[in-house]
C-alpha cells in the first residue's frame, strides 16, 4: 500500500546503534528496493524501473556510474531505486500544500520531511513580504524572471548555477543564455565534487576526465580505490569490481573508513547472495589518515624508482618516460628525498604497510587509480591527484589495457554539463566556437564558482540566483553564511522536481519552475523528445523518459531556458525552434563541442557513443608540451591541534547527494536517525568521552568558530585523529574560506573540529 508523506517530522533525531556491515547490497539491498516499491511507487509504477538504463530507456538520476554493453533485465541498484522512486512518487507538492504551509514553517522542517513530500506541479512565486508561496502562470513567472535579469546593473549580477542531473542540451542552452546575457557566473555541483580532479587531470594530461573504459576495469591487474564509498555512492561499480576480482585482479581500498562495499559484496544478480554468500572486494585496506593520500603515492613512486635502482629496466616503463613524459628527473629528485617519519605521520600508517602497497604496484601489469570526494575535498586535492597521475606515469599505466585515471562522479550527467560549457572558465577557444554558431561575442572574464558566487551573494554584489536543479543551499559549505547571502539577493530561482531546502531559504522574492524528471515522457513542442547525457567513462548516450508525467504544468529544462532566452529576447538564436527540436540543439553541439560529430546518428545507436580521448585512445597528451607531466608536489602533514579531531562529511546509505531517502545508514550500523560523528574509541578515551555521550561539534578556524549540536558519538573503527558525519548537517561547519588550493574546493573532508559535551560548562 503505497504510503502518505510523513505529516510530522520525526521528533528527535534517536539513533539506533548496532556494528556496521562487513559487506554491501545482498538480501539488506533487495529488502530495501521491495520497501520502495511497496511503500512508494506500488506496482503499476515500479513498472517504470524497467526502462531504467536500458538502451532504449532513461538514464538513472542517480550516479555516474557507466553501463555495460550488455544490460541485464534488472539494471539498477538499491540507490537507483531511491532515486527513481522519488521521481515517480504519487506525492504531489500542489497550491494546497504551499498554502497550508508558511516559508518560515517549512524552514523548520529537516531534509528528509521536506523531500517526502512529492513532486511540484505548478509554478510557484513568493512575493516580497509574503508569507507563502502562491500558483503563477508560467507566463507571468517568466515575466518576473525577465524583468528582474533586465534591473540588473551589470550581467554579473546574476549567477546560473547547475546541478548534475542536467541533461546535455539543456545544460548547452543554459550557458548560451548566461553568456548572450554577457556573464560567465556559471557555478555547478562540480565545484565541490571533481573540480580538484579536472583541475590537476588538466595540468598532467591535457583532459580534465578520467582515461579508462568499463572494459579496462574488468581487466586491470590491479584497482586502488581511494577516497571513495562505492557500496553507497556508486553501487553498481561493485558488479565491475566483482567482474575484475573472478579475472584475478587484486584490489587496494585507501580509506579512513573501514566502508562495507570496500569490504565484500553479495550481487543481488547471483542466487548465492540470497544465502548470504558475497565476494570479498579489497585484498588491501590501507586505512589512511584524511588527507594523507598524497604523501602515500608520494613514497610508492620513491619506492618504485628505488626497486628500479636495485633491478634498473625491471621497473619503469622506460619508453614511455622518456618518449611521452616531461619533469621526470625534478620529480624523481623531488621524492627521493621525501621523509619516511613525515609520511608516516601524513598517511597515520607504517612504512611497511607503504612498501607493501608499493610493492602491488610494482608488479601489477596493469593499474587503474579510481577516487572520489574523499580525494577531491581536501587542500592538498589537486596535489594529491597531481600524485596519482605521477605514479602511473612511472610505469606507463595509462593509455593501455586495464590502467588508467578513474574519477567517479556522483552526478548523472555532472560530467556531460561540463562538457557542454558549464564552467566559469571556459577555454578563449571553445568561446570563439560559440560565438561563431551564435553571431556573438562571449564574455571572457572568469566568471563566479560556487565558492566565489557564494562570496559575490554575501557581499551584495548577486541580484538573481538561479539554480537549474539541485539544492545549492544544502550542497554548499558554510551554511549560515550561504544562506544569509541567498537572502540578499532581489529573486532566487529553482527549477525544481521536488521540494527542497532550497524553497525555503530566498531572495527577496522567489520562484519555484517545475520541470520534467528524468523518467518522464517529455514532448515539448508535440514531439516525443530524447536528451543525452556523459557517464563518468565518457560515454554518451540517449535517455528517452516512459512516464507520464506528474503534472500537465511541468516543463522541460530545455522548454524553462528557451522560454526565457525567448522572453528575454536574447540574441539571434531561434529558442523557439531549439525547444521544439533538441535536434536543432545537438546541430549546434556537434559545431561548437569536439568530439560530438554526426551526433545524431551516433546518439540514436543502442547505447550511444564514447567521446574521444587522447590520453586513453592513442597516448596522445594536448599539454602545452604534448607530453604528460610529471609534477613535484611537496609532502605536507594535515596538522591538528590536541584535543581536536579532523573531521569529514559522509554520506549515509540512504542518501543521494543532499537529497536524503530514510534515516537509516544500515552499512554503519545506524537506523532511525542522522545527528551521529563516528570516532575512533582510542580517540574517544583520550577525550574523555564516551559511546552515546551527545556533543557539539565545534569548528576552528581564522574568523572564529561554527557549531552543530547535539550529535550522538558512536565509537567505530575509523582512522586515528579522523571522525566521520553525515552532510548537510556539518556543512554548517565547513568555513567558505577553507578551499582547495587551485580549485576552490570546499574541503568537505578535512574540518578541524573539538567535540564539546552538551551542557559542558552549564
Ligand atoms: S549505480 Fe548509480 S547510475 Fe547505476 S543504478 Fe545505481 S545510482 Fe543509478
Amino acid at each position: 500500500m503505497v504510503t502518505r508523506p510523513p505529516r510530522e517530522d520525526a521528533p528527535q533525531d534517536s539513533p539506533r546503534v548496532s556494528a556496521p556491515s562487513s559487506s554491501a547490497a545482498g538480501n539488506p539491498a533487495v529488502g530495501s528496493i521491495v520497501r520502495e516499491v511497496v511503500g512508494k511507487l506500488g506496482v503499476t509504477r515500479s513498472l517504470t524501473l524497467l526502462h531504467a538504463n536500458q538502451k532504449d530507456g532513461f538514464d538513472c538520476p542517480g550516479c555516474a556510474w557507466p553501463e555495460g554493453e550488455h544490460r541485464h533485465t534488472l539494471e539498477f541498484c538499491e540507490n537507483g531505486v531511491k532515486a527513481i522512486a522519488e521521481e515517480a512518487t504519487p506525492r504531489r507538492v500542489d497550491r494546497a500544500f504551499f498554502a497550508t504551509h508558511s516559508v518560515a514553517e517549512l524552514g523548520e522542517r529537516s531534509d528528509h520531511w521536506l523531500g517526502q513530500q512529492g513532486r511540484l506541479t505548478e509554478p510557484m512565486l513568493l512575493r516580497e513580504g509574503a508569507a507563502h508561496y502562491e500558483p503563477v502562470g508560467w507566463d507571468e513567472a517568466y515575466d518576473v524572471l525577465a524583468d528582474e535579469l533586465r534591473a540588473m546593473g551589470s550581467p554579473d549580477e546574476a549567477v546560473f548555477y547547475t546541478s548534475g542531473r542536467t541533461s546535455n542540451e539543456a545544460a548547452f542552452l543554459y550557458q548560451l543564455l548566461a553568456r548572450l546575457l554577457g556573464t560567465n557566473n556559471l557555478p555547478d555541483c562540480s565545484n565541490m565534487c571533481h573540480e580538484s580532479s579536472g583541475t590537476a587531470l588538466g595540468q598532467t594530461i591535457g583532459i580534465g576526465k578520467g582515461t579508462v573504459s568499463l572494459e579496462d576495469v574488468h581487466t586491470a591487474d590491479l584497482i586502488v580505490v581511494c577516497g571513495q564509498n562505492p557500496g553507497t555512492n556508486h553501487p553498481r561499480m561493485l558488479t565491475a569490481l566483482e567482474k575484475a576480482k573472478r579475472a584475478g585482479a587484486r584490489i587496494i581500498a585507501v580509506n579512513p573508513l573501514p566502508e562495507a562495499g570496500l569490504l565484500g559484496f553479495a550481487n543481488p544478480q547471483r542466487p548465492g547472495s540470497y544465502v548470504g554468500r558475497s565476494t570479498p572486494i579489497a585484498d588491501r585496506f590501507l586505512q589512511i589518515r584524511l588527507g594523507g593520500d598524497q604523501a602515500l603515492f608520494a613514497a610508492a613512486g620513491r619506492l618504485l624508482l628505488e626497486a628500479e635502482d636495485a633491478q634498473p629496466g625491471t621497473v619503469l616503463d622506460h619508453d614511455f618516460v622518456s618518449g611521452l613524459t616531461e619533469g621526470f628527473w625534478e620529480y624523481a629528485a623531488h621524492v627521493r628525498g621525501i621523509d619516511p617519519a613525515e609520511v608516516e605521520r601524513a598517511t597515520g600508517l607504517s612504512w611497511t604497510e607503504i612498501e607493501v602497497f608499493a610493492e602491488e604496484v610494482r608488479t601489477a601489469g596493469s593499474v587503474i587509480v579510481c577516487w572520489a570526494m574523499g580525494i577531491t575535498q581536501h587542500r592538498d586535492a589537486v596535489a594529491t591527484i597531481r600524485e596519482f597521475v605521477n605514479l602511473l606515469l612511472l610505469q606507463g599505466n595509462i593509455g593501455r589495457r586495464g590502467a588508467g585515471l578513474c574519477p567517479v562522479r556522483g552526478h548523472s550527467n555532472v560530467q556531460g554539463d561540463r562538457t557542454m560549457g558549464i564552467s566559469e572558465r571556459m577555454p578563449d577557444g571553445w568561446l570563439d566556437g560559440l560565438g561563431a554558431e551564435f553571431g556573438f561575442d562571449p564574455p571572457r572574464a572568469h566568471g563566479y564558482d560556487t565558492v566565489e558566487a557564494i562570496r559575490a551573494m554575501r557581499d551584495g554584489r548577486v541580484r538573481v540566483f538561479m539554480g537549474m536543479g539541485g539544492n545549492f543551499v544544502r550542497a554548499t559549505p558554510d551554511s549560515d553564511v550561504t544562506e544569509a547571502a541567498l537572502r540578499r539577493t532581489a529573486l532566487t530561482v529553482q527549477v525544481s522536481t521536488k521540494l527542497n531546502r532550497s524553497h525555503t531559504v530566498t531572495g527577496r522574492r522567489a520562484l519555484i519552475l517545475p520541470a520534467l524528471g528524468r523518467t518522464e515522457r517529455d514532448r515539448t513542442g508535440g514531439r516525443e523528445q530524447v536528451v543525452s547525457v556523459e557517464d563518468s567513462m565518457s560515454a554518451v548516450h540517449a535517455s528517452r523518459g516512459r512516464r507520464r508525467p506528474a503534472s500537465e504544468h511541468l516543463r522541460s529544462e530545455v522548454d524553462i531556458v528557451a522560454g526565457l532566452g525567448e522572453r528575454l529576447g536574447l540574441g539571434a538564436v531561434d529558442w523557439a525552434a531549439m525547444r521544439s527540436d533538441y535536434a536543432r540543439i545537438r546541430t549546434s553541439i556537434e559545431r561548437v563541442v569536439p568530439g560530438f560529430d554526426d551526433y545524431e546518428r551516433r546518439l540514436a545507436a543502442p547505447g550511444g557513443f564514447v567521446l574521444p580521448n587522447g590520453p586513453r585512445d592513442t597516448r596522445r597528451f594536448d599539454t602545452a608540451s604534448g607530453k604528460a607531466h610529471f609534477s613535484v608536489n611537496p609532502v605536507r602533514v594535515l596538522e591538528v591541534p590536541a584535543g581536536r579531531l579532523l573531521l569529514q562529511t559522509v554520506r549515509s546509505h540512504d542518501q543521494f547527494n543532499t537529497t536524503v531517502y530514510g534515516l537509516d545508514d544500515r552499512s554503519r550500523g545506524i537506523m532511525g536517525g542522522r545527528r551521529v560523528v563516528f570516532v575512533n574509541p582510542d580517540d574517544l578515551s583520550d577525550l574523555g568521552i564516551a559511546d552515546g555521550d551527545y556533543v557539539d561539534l565545534v569548528s576552528e578556524w581564522s574568523d572564529g568558530e561554527r557549531r552543530a549540536p547535539h550529535f550522538r558519538v558512536v565509537a567505530y573503527p575509523t582512522a586515528r585523529g579522523c571522525a566521520a558525519a553525515y552532510f548537510p548537517e556539518t556543512n554548517v561547519l565547513v568555513p567558505l574560506d577553507s578551499v582547495a588550493e587551485e580549485s576552490n574546493t570546499p574541503t568537505s573532508k578535512a574540518v578541524v573540529v573539538r567535540l564539546e559535551p552538551e551542557h559542558a560548562g552549564t
